[in-house]
């Protein structure tokens, strides 16, 4: 199927590195797909098309690398782009997530007038892992007043459970894996 040809060609563009960014953890480098045309081209029409599908009127990305696989999507589809991102980066009000890492927490952004009444987001991340990223997201997708209309990853690692910490998060919206 178109999906399956989708699957193997984004796949053949992930690079595994071993005990990156520490041992034990192997980081998905997404940097070869980015820096192929066919590829990342073949990516942003696929996260346009579902954007388009589920009926959103924004694409969120999650920084950093959520940022660059939303925008272009987003383009793709005419709609505009939300940024949510690291600790201290928005300027002017803001609602604000922490959330437990491994080791420490971390805290993500989004600003309060990001959205108008009624908007409908879908959102973009790279890799979910233990769904801790997306979960403050869509958290705050929602405080900021827009509903969530599905949520897009290029890859999940299964073994880590994301899927199970984000299923309060959801609403009933899609969670899918390119
Ligand atoms: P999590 O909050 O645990 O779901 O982690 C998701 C975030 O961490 C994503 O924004 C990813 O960019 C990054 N991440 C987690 N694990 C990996 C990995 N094995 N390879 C590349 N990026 C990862």
């Amino acid at each position: 199927t178109a999906d399956t040809a989708l699957a193997e060609l984004l796949n053949s563009r992930i690079r595994d590195v071993p005990d990156y960014p520490k041992p034990g953890v192997l980081f998905k480098d997404i940097a070869p797909l980015l820096a192929d045309a066919e590829a990342f081209g073949a990516l942003t029409r696929a996260l346009a098309d579902r954007a388009k599908e589920l009926g959103a009127t924004k694409v969120v990305g999650l920084e950093a690398r959520g940022f660059v696989l939303a925008a272009p999507a987003a383009v793709a589809a005419g709609l505009g782009f939300v940024p949510i991102r690291k600790q201290g980066k928005l300027p002017g009000e803001v609602f604000r997530r922490s959330y437990e890492l491994e080791y420490g927490s971390a805290t993500l952004e989004v600003q309060r007038d990001a959205f108008a009444p009624g908007e409908r987001v879908l959102v973009v991340d790279d890799v979910l892992a233990t769904g801790g990223t997306i979960g403050a997201s869509l958290d705050l997708v929602k405080e900021a007043g827009a509903e969530l209309v599905g949520v897009v990853v290029l890859m999940e690692l299964g073994f880590l459970d994301g899927r199970e910490r984000l299923a309060g998060h959801l609403d009933g919206a899609p969670l899918e894996t390119l």
